[in-house]
């Protein structure tokens, strides 16, 4: 399965565990941005192309938008076309879906997601693409240091009771040959379903080098072996995945196991999007597969230290064509990294639109920072959860080891209404456990406004 045979120039595997694409990629993430550059005209004028040709939702919106592949593509000509919403997604459809997939690109795939918006999309790809992505997973490992011949620990959202508590699934390797083609250490995996203490103790038992989860979670479960007294004596770092990880959360893992926290940032619907950097917190965009944009209110790029919309463009998928596809999610562009790789920096990635953002009386949106680290040093908090209800009133639903002192409740609600851009009501819900979403993820955030 390739669409690279016959054309020497292209930058992606040759098939599934292709290891001298790594080679390549241990080349190309040093290349200048002008080459990158270069490269990913390239592969937009062919994915433009195949759109034009096979996508009848894109045929329209091309031509509105005056584009012609044979000319480059990543300009300001681009910036005609408009995003692609979640919302255009659902609506489409079959207009979406390439008529003519090529044939080297293998069977299509079909991926359903709610995001963190909650708004359910289904989004089509390929065996092609996914091998791709496999490529990028590998990518991710190989950057940061490991043994490969260590133990990895997964706790992840996945189906099938021989992943549940108290025994999780053990398996002989890290994960299948496209994407670690080598030997390597076993792998256990537990599905999320489990409680953070039923966690904490299956980690015990499992003595990892490694553990991948999503950062939410892996707040918790630091901050519960933390309490409990539960070490990892083995434990070299911890991978987070599926969502925006935050200071907080690095910091409770470095009190919890003394033990750093490494990204990958990905999207469902898309695959991986940035990997942390070897050599800062940073993430770079992994410009190979992905064109990213960041960019402002009038939709012009962002520079360093701007914070703007994310739109993607993955450059493989040639079943459901995402030409600058909306996730929701915000970031921040960072300076060229002082690693010297030349791939894009991202310097700070800010969840999801919709259940993130706090909305002011005025209709104004807000990131809301609720300094979350600080509420546990008021009050014998546990669990926290922060619901706008409406416009002028946040619920704060909390676990708490005993109920607070009405002195206790004061101080917090002080310190959230001065956390606030401005001045909310605050309500407080007791209660034994804050369930995780539909898709097994927390959120420590909810807004229940509709704008
Ligand atoms: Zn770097």
């Amino acid at each position: 399965m390739s669409s690279s045979s016959g054309d020497p120039d292209r930058l992606v595997p040759s098939g599934p565990g292709d290891l001298t694409f790594q080679k390549q990629l241990e080349e190309s993430q040093w290349w200048s941005s002008e080459r990158m550059d270069e490269h990913q005209r390239r592969e937009l004028a062919r994915l433009v192309t195949h759109a034009l040709g096979t996508v009848p939702f894109h045929r329209r919106r091309l031509e509105e938008a005056g584009l012609d592949p044979s000319r480059p593509l990543n300009g300001e000509g681009w910036r005609r076309l408009p995003p692609l919403t979640r919302r255009d997604i659902q609506r489409s459809g079959d207009e979406l879906c390439s008529t003519k997939v090529p044939s080297g690109h293998g069977r299509v795939i079909t991926t359903k997601t709610s995001g963190s918006t909650g708004t359910p999309v289904s989004v089509r790809g390929t065996m092609f693409d996914a091998m791709v992505g496999k490529a990028f997973s590998l990518r991710h490992f190989l950057w940061h240091t490991h043994d490969f011949s260590g133990k990895l620990a997964s706790i992840r959202r996945i189906r099938g009771e021989r992943y549940d508590y108290p025994h999780g699934l053990t398996e002989s390797r890290w994960g299948d040959t496209a994407t670690f083609p080598f030997t390597t250490g076993p792998a256990a995996t537990l599905s999320i379903g489990a409680s953070i203490a039923e966690q904490a103790e299956w980690l015990a038992r499992q003595d990892p080098d490694y553990i991948l989860t999503y950062p939410s979670n892996l707040r918790f479960l630091a901050a519960h072996c933390r309490e409990h007294g539960i070490t990892l004596p083995h434990l070299e770092h911890v991978i987070t995945m599926g969502e925006v990880l935050n200071p907080e959360t690095r910091h409770e893992c470095g009190r919890a196991w003394d033990a750093p926290v490494i990204d990958v940032y990905s999207a469902q619907e898309v695959g991986i999007i940035a990997l942390q950097c070897p050599a800062s917190e940073s993430h770079h965009v992994q410009s190979e597969r992905l064109y990213v944009e960041v960019v402002d209110d009038h939709g012009s790029p962002c520079g360093p230290g701007q914070t703007g919309r994310l739109l993607v463009t993955p450059l493989h998928n040639y079943a459901m064509p995402l030409l600058r596809y909306e996730l929701g999610d915000y970031a921040e562009v960072g300076p060229p990294c002082p690693c010297g790789r030349g791939l894009p920096v991202l310097s700070r990635i800010l969840g999801r639109e919709r259940n993130a953002l706090l909305v002011a009386p005025t209709g104004e949106r807000y990131w809301p920072a609720f300094g979350s680290r600080k509420l546990t040093e008021l009050a014998p908090i546990v669990q926290h959860q922060f619901v706008q209800k409406s416009l002028d009133l946040i619920e704060a639903r909390l676990v708490t080891e005993r109920p607070l002192t009405s002195s206790e409740e004061r101080s917090l609600r002080i310190y959230i209404q001065t956390s606030l851009p401005h001045r909310f009501a605050v309500s407080f819900a007791y209660c034994d456990e804050i369930p995780r979403n539909a898709s097994g993820k927390f959120e420590n955030f909810v807004c229940e406004v509709t704008a």
